[in-house]
């Protein structure tokens, strides 16, 4: 899990946001069954794209990307069932994949990418993601979502074993300056927030410094 900083709003939920709300609200407290139409209006093209766009395609949780195989679940931070209020709110949606938002059903609680520094929470040591000692959220977090599970351990490791051969082909360049220059450029562009799994492979290049196979600095 990474920071993601909120992009801008959609019009269509400056537009439309406040009287989709009193329109759930108001079948809430009646009684009524929501309307398909109703329920899912926070599904919009605009608003998934823009949440595509802040989240750069990834699971707000996990940090995987799904879009190729699935189009990610717009994601209520808090559940529309415990505040309806939130439920069409710019700063209560994000992206999730299938799994993480199952794993997280209804409950809330759990570190929020979009408030809430992740690094002050986890930390990874390989393809394991731990929460800090000090963080009960940060052990919610990855009990409730699962944020080991298998699937993410085999994905983890196949992109760590990609750094590692990146890693293995800029130290074998003899020309010092080159070194140097590939070595950034693999700090900078393997570390990007876009990237899959970004918090472990800034972990991974934090580690490769402080043994000295890789030039601080960035
Ligand atoms: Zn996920």
């Amino acid at each position: 899990m990474i920071k993601i900083t909120k992009g801008p709003k959609p019009d269509i939920l400056n537009k439309k946001a406040a009287q989709w709300t009193v329109n759930v609200q108001a079948a809430i407290k009646a009684g009524e069954e929501l309307s398909n139409s109703l329920k899912s209006k926070y599904n919009h093209a605009e608003v998934k794209a823009a949440i595509v766009a802040e989240t750069h395609g990834k699971c707000a949780y996990c940090e995987s990307k799904m879009r190729h195989v699935a189009p990610g679940d717009i994601e209520h931070v808090v559940p529309k069932s415990v505040d309806p209020k939130l439920w069409f709110d710019w700063s209560n949606l994000t992206l999730a994949c299938a799994n993480c938002n199952t794993n997280k059903g209804n409950r809330e609680g759990f570190i929020d990418p979009h408030i809430d520094e992740p690094t002050d929470h986890f930390w990874f040591l390989g393809t394991v993601l731990f929460s800090k000692a000090e963080s009960d959220r940060g052990m919610l977090t990855e009990a409730v979502l699962k944020l080991n599970r298998p699937e993410l351990y085999d994905k983890r490791y196949d992109r760590l074993q990609s750094l590692e051969r990146l890693l293995r082909l800029a130290s074998k360049i003899d020309d010092p300056v080159l070194k140097q220059t590939l070595q950034q450029d693999f700090i900078e562009n393997e570390t990007k927030t876009e990237c899959e799994y970004t918090a472990m492979s800034r972990a991974f290049v934090a580690n490769a410094q402080a043994q000295g196979l890789l030039p601080q600095g960035q």
